[in-house]
């Protein structure tokens, strides 16, 4: 079909969409005026990831009105990582990009993207230089992420990165076979590896309606980062067992001494309950490091589908 069209090589665009009635339209009207103009053979595949408004019927509209537009609807609300999953697992061109739907990520970029790879880069990532209608405290709390990920983890994740990226087929295949359920998308393109740069873009706000990702959502997402990228955490639990013995053994000395040394009239409520209430909360916290990465275990054996589609309109 499209792939491999002499020269021009064919591409993808893959958008996620979860509640996104109001800002589909405006979208993909100026996704089709960029595609348009491209050189090179496209399509655009939008997820619907179970969304409760009207997004399904206004794809469903898109889909009439231009024959570019394919769509797959997920069985309930998988999350935006899964749904960009099953969006890359039913991707046929030679290159697949990831937008999002509300905007943020302006598809005017594209060309520019589609210009690296032309250049031989497998994976172009955007960059934000700016985070416009965002909190200052969203900017901090993903500094911070960002910044314990480095830390943490051997697959150094780029700064300030989405998940608005152009891959080549190989890293389309190379991301398929992980086929893991904890799915922290940056992660993994990241640990892909292949020829990787970086293209620097000013974050837009919202077309329309607030973000889908509250600060638990967020918290959730960066235990997940870090669980699924690094076992520091489990490290971590050994080296504070190991100094608060080391500190308890050395303090034990010191008791039986002065014990020996001055006797020991009955006394020592409140040490003994301070030491008693720190080890029991050191012992609490080993085990929750424990129980995330057991619990993600215990989801991982199970192995059931990553998501389930419930219709899709596929090109033939
Ligand atoms: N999204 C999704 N499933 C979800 C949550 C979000 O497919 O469960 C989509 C959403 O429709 C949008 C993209 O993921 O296209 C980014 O979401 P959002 O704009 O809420 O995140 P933010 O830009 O605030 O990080
Ligand atoms: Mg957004």
């Amino acid at each position: 079909m499209l792939r491999g069209m002499a020269g021009n090589r064919s591409l993808t665009v893959v958008i996620a969409a979860y509640n996104e009635e109001a800002a589909l339209p405006e979208m993909h009207r100026r996704l089709s005026a960029v595609l348009d103009g491209l050189d090179a053979g496209s399509r655009v595949l939008y997820v619907d990831d179970g969304s409760r408004d009207g997004t399904w019927g206004v794809l469903q509209r898109l889909a009439e009105a231009d024959p570019r537009v394919s769509l797959l609807r997920l069985a309930r609300n998988f999350g935006k990582e899964l749904a960009l999953t099953a969006g890359l697992d039913h991707v046929d061109t030679d290159a697949a990009l990831v937008l999002d739907a509300d905007g943020q990520d302006p598809p005017e970029l594209i060309p520019a993207f589609v210009a690296k790879w032309r250049e031989g880069f497998d994976v172009v990532y955007g960059t934000r230089t700016r985070r416009d209608g965002e909190t200052w405290l969203k900017r901090l709390t993903a500094a911070g992420f960002y910044r314990v990920m480095t830390r943490l983890s051997d697959t150094p994740i780029p700064r300030d990165t989405g998940d608005f990226r152009l891959m080549s087929r190989p890293v389309l295949d190379a991301l398929r076979q992980l086929r893991e359920r904890q799915r922290f998308m940056k992660g993994l393109f990241t640990w892909v590896g292949f020829r990787q740069v970086s293209l620097p873009y000013e974050r837009a706000p919202r077309l329309a309606g607030g973000s889908k990702f509250n600060y638990w959502r967020l918290w959730n997402l960066a235990l997940e980062g870090i669980t699924s990228f690094s076992t520091v955490p489990l490290r971590l639990a050994t080296y504070v067992g190991v100094l608060t013995a080391l500190v308890a053994f050395a303090w034990g000395v010191w008791i039986v001494a002065r014990t020996l040394l001055w006797g020991d009239p009955v006394q020592g409520w409140p040490s003994l309950m301070t030491v008693v209430l720190f080890l029991g909360g050191v012992q609490l916290v080993a085990l929750g490091i424990i129980g995330e990465y057991l619990g993600r275990l215990y989801v991982e054996v199970k192995q059931r589908p990553l998501y389930l589609v419930s219709e899709a309109r596929l090109p033939r």
